[in-house]
Formats: structure tokens, C-alpha cells, sequence
């Protein structure tokens, strides 16, 4: 697996966050049945993680 080199700006899929993860553009705590965005959000103090985004708070050039 080479999901390092993901490109930031690349969404995944649509899918269902984990209990407890925050979107990362509003800072509101994502609800567990709420569909959202999977991403890489890069840090520059670390590797890249996988964040969620609301789907309403997905950056728009991100998409297609
Ligand atoms: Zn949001």
C-alpha cells in the first residue's frame, strides 16, 4: 500500500465517518449515521491521515 503518496486533493469515496472524527473545514463532530467525504488531510509536522469532511464541506476544486 502506497496511500502515502495519495494526492491531497483526491477524494476517496463518500462514505461513513468513525465515531468520533471531527470535520476538519467547520470543526463540527461528525455524526456516526452522517454521510461525508473520506480524504488525506496533510499535516506538515506529520504524515498525511485520513480525515472526513461534512459532504457540504468538501472543497468543491477537490471534486471532478
Ligand atoms: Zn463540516
Amino acid at each position: 500500500m502506497t496511500a502515502v503518496d495519495a494526492d491531497a486533493r483526491q477524494w476517496e469515496y463518500t462514505t461513513y465517518a468513525p465515531a468520533g472524527e471531527t470535520c476538519p473545514a467547520c470543526g463540527v463532530p461528525i455524526k456516526t449515521l452522517e454521510s461525508c467525504r473520506r480524504g488525506m488531510l496533510a499535516r506538515r509536522d506529520s504524515s498525511p491521515i485520513v480525515a472526513y469532511w461534512h459532504t457540504a464541506c468538501a472543497p468543491r476544486e477537490a471534486g471532478q
